[in-house]
């Protein structure tokens, strides 16, 4: 790539590196290159997609992170932006009930997109909360409305970009947890439980993280849960595709030792196999700690940003158990979350202790549920995860503790749930918090990076453009809006509208 350097605000840039393939440094590389911005993509592993990641073990397929697609409008637009259609490229299939969640009592309630079907089973579990739950969708539709539509894809660059939103958080009482705000309309405890874990997928502790995350409620009441067909691998490789099909270059295999910079501007990259990348702008998906503490090692911005990073919290880390077995379990719906006996005192030790618990609460992953192809005829993909402290909160050995922690789990789901899982199983592997730190370069194992809790949202997160070097961006859960699909792709509009000239600068 040619270097070329023009005056902060001046000449539009024509090339541009994009460091790491997440959905959010994708998202972003297609929007550029859609834009007629050379784009060139940096992934330092094998495969691209980031916490997406596919492992492939005798003919079962384990997405290795997302697998509830929620806002696919946000997909169809990004492929329209490059004037192209989804659908051409990979077809997404409704998940019904979106989820069935179960306790150790033997309650289960299915969340359904069917108001009379959650009518009935909230009114046989307690009749006042049918009312509640009626104005709990009410309150969390206006978050939606404020916080993800209006707010979601705008870059909060300066203080008074957070001064402007204020009233909307104000009026919504976004100082509130999701638990507290649920509890206000919901009186049962299991319910309570059934409308607040919610913001655990994107990494937030529901008795800390604000109100607003309860917009992801009326997100999916508003556009449903779906499930790539092929999985959410087959998403990536689509989005990839298409990143292809429009010209762009993706790089696998390429990690990134160093942004290069040139007094206030970033003039490319160096790889650690010493493949130099220039550009008019670098923009970085990685970790946002890893990108200030490692990529600009060695300048004052990085020094200065990544110890401020460093002072945040961040979100908990998490275990993953990918198994394949003989004989699918039909029985299981293809998302299940497994309560266990304790939840506020459980998520308090995830996000505060230094130890590991003795018991845990998992989300079951079934694929096959809507599409048996991944899996050998008959068999089943599943995986199962737990949230777990990050390494920085508990530094645990997890080359010794993650496969015992494994047989508990296995323990637990064949006593409870999937008889005969052992006799049945062909095949397993981990992720553990370990494997997030050096595999993703993530900061202390973090699953979802910066916990986002009100005073690290927005404004208060990483910004999308760097506040010094006017042509470094950033996107991806370490930025506004945050952690999960809808939010780093939402986070790539932002980052793309402060680069091509849409957003205010
Ligand atoms: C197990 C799990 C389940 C989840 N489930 C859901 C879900 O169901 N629904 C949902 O919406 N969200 C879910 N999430 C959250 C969601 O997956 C993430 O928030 C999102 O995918 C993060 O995307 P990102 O753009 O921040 O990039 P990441 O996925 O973090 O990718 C960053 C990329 O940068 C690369 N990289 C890092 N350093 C370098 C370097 N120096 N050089 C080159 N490349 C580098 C990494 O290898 C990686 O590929 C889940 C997360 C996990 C871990």
């Amino acid at each position: 790539m040619k270097h070329v350097t023009p005056p902060a605000g001046s000449a539009p840039p024509k090339t541009a590196v994009v460091v790491g393939s997440g959905f959010g440094g994708l998202a972003l590389a297609i929007r550029l290159q859609a834009a007629g911005v050379a784009t060139v993509l940096l992934e330092k592993r094998d495969k691209p997609g980031g916490r997406a990641y596919v492992y492939e073990d005798g003919g079962f397929v384990f997405d290795a992170g997302p697998t509830v697609i929620t806002d696919p409008s946000s997909l169809e637009e990004l492929f329209e932006v490059a004037g192209r259609r989804l659908a051409d490229y990979v077809t997404l299939l409704p998940v019904s009930p979106f989820y069935r969640l179960c306790w150790e009592d033997g309650y289960q309630f299915d969340y359904a997109n069917d108001q009379a079907e959650l009518d009935r089973q909230i009114g046989a579990k307690n009749p006042k909360d049918v009312e509640g739950y009626r104005r709990f969708l009410a309150y969390s539709r206006a978050v939606f409305e404020e916080g993800y539509l209006k707010l979601g894809t705008v870059p909060f660059l300066q203080f008074r970009d957070m001064v402007r939103a204020g009233p909307q958080l104000a009026r919504l009482q976004a100082w509130r947890s999701v638990y507290a705000k649920v509890s206000e309309f919901i009186e049962d405890d299991q319910l309570r439980q059934a409308f607040s874990f919610h913001s655990l997928l994107v990494g937030g502790n529901p008795f800390a993280t604000s109100s607003i995350y309860a917009l992801i409620h009326a997100l999916e009441r508003e556009w449903g849960v779906w499930f790539p067909k092929g999985g959410t691998g087959a998403l990536i490789a689509g989005m990839a595709k298409l990143f292809a099909d429009i010209g762009g270059r993706v790089e696998l295999g390429a990690e990134v030792a160093r942004i290069t910079v040139d007094g206030r501007r970033a003039t490319g990259v160096v790889t650690h196999d010493g493949r130099v990348f220039e550009a008019d702008l670098v923009a970085s998906n990685a970790d946002v700690v890893h990108t200030y503490d490692a990529l600009l090692r060695g300048t004052t911005r990085g020094a200065s940003e990544a110890a401020r990073l460093k002072r945040k919290r961040f979100s908990m880390s998490l275990f993953v158990l990918y198994f394949g077995l003989k004989r699918h379990q039909p029985q299981l719906q293809h998302h299940t979350v497994l309560f266990g006996a304790r939840y506020r005192a459980l998520i308090d030790e995830i996000f505060r202790a230094k130890t590991l618990s003795g018991d845990f609460s998992l989300y079951l992953h079934s694929p096959c549920a809507t599409d048996p192809s991944l899996a050998p005829p008959g068999m089943g993909s599943y995986y199962v995860l737990s949230p777990v402290p990050h390494l920085g909160n508990a530094p645990i050995d997890w080359s010794v503790e993650g496969p015992r922690y494994a047989e508990r789990i296995f323990d637990y789901l064949e006593a409870r749930y999937m008889p005969g899982l052992r006799a049945d199983l062909v095949t397993h592997r981990i992720f553990t918090p370990n494997d997030f730190r050096s595999e993703l370069n993530a900061h202390h194992g973090s699953a979802f990076s910066l916990d986002p809790v009100l005073t690290q949202s927005a404004w208060f997160r990483a910004h999308n453009r760097d506040d010094w070097i006017p042509n470094l961006y950033l996107v991806g859960a370490g930025t506004h809006p945050g952690a999960g699909v809808p939010g780093v792709v939402g986070s790539a509009k932002a980052t793309a509208g402060l680069i091509l000239g849409h957003e205010r600068a």
